[in-house]
């Protein structure tokens, strides 16, 4: 099967894909796609605007800050499995990502994006609230969560 139609918006802000979010309560973020593409192309989920999220700027950064790791929404998989500062601070990020799927899906799929999917059979949600972390969500005002998410991982520590 092919997705039904849908308009395609491909902001170059955050601030305009949040505007583009607000127009519609219905659209969906579009990420590294390893999801809702067999969604859409099974006719399961039919919105009628896809905001793609690939060019806003600033949304591919992975930092260590003093509660743990902080990971923006265009934070790949496999990037996320090679980055030794956040693998020294929660050494459980590298070890249940190298777990999600096989290389050419981490290298497309974002760890925001598994999050925001929350498949129950996924490891980053469990990872998440077991390292006791959390999601920040941009929204146009007081609106629908949206395109520029962040999570944070708590950090390691031995008990
Ligand atoms: C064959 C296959 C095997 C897989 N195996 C595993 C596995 O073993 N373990 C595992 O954990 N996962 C697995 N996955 C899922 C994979 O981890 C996906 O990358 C992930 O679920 C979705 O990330 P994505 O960036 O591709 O999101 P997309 O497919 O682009 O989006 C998924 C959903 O999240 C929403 N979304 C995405 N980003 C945002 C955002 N920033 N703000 C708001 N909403 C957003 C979208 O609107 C959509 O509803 C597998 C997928 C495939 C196709």
């Amino acid at each position: 099967m092919k997705p039904a139609p849908f308009r395609y918006a491909d902001p170059r802000s955050l601030d305009e894909a949040l505007d583009v979010l607000a127009a519609d309560p219905g659209a969906k973020v579009l990420a590294g796609g390893q999801s809702l593409l067999p969604l859409l192309a099974m006719r399961l989920a039919a919105p009628a605007t896809l905001v793609d999220v690939n060019r806003v700027p600033g949304l591919d950064a992975v930092e260590v800050t003093g509660d743990g790791v902080r990971v923006g929404a265009l934070v790949r998989h496999a990037r996320l499995l090679r980055d030794e500062p956040a693998a020294r601070v929660q050494p459980l990020l590298a070890r249940a990502t190298a777990n999600v799927a096989h290389p050419a899906i981490r290298n497309r799929g974002t760890t925001v994006g598994s999050i925001a999917h929350a498949d129950p059979s996924g490891e980053m949600t469990s990872v998440l609230a077991l390292t006791g972390g959390s999601v920040t969500v941009a929204t146009a005002g007081a609106g629908r969560p949206s395109a520029g998410g962040t999570c944070s991982w708590g950090r390691w520590r031995r008990r």
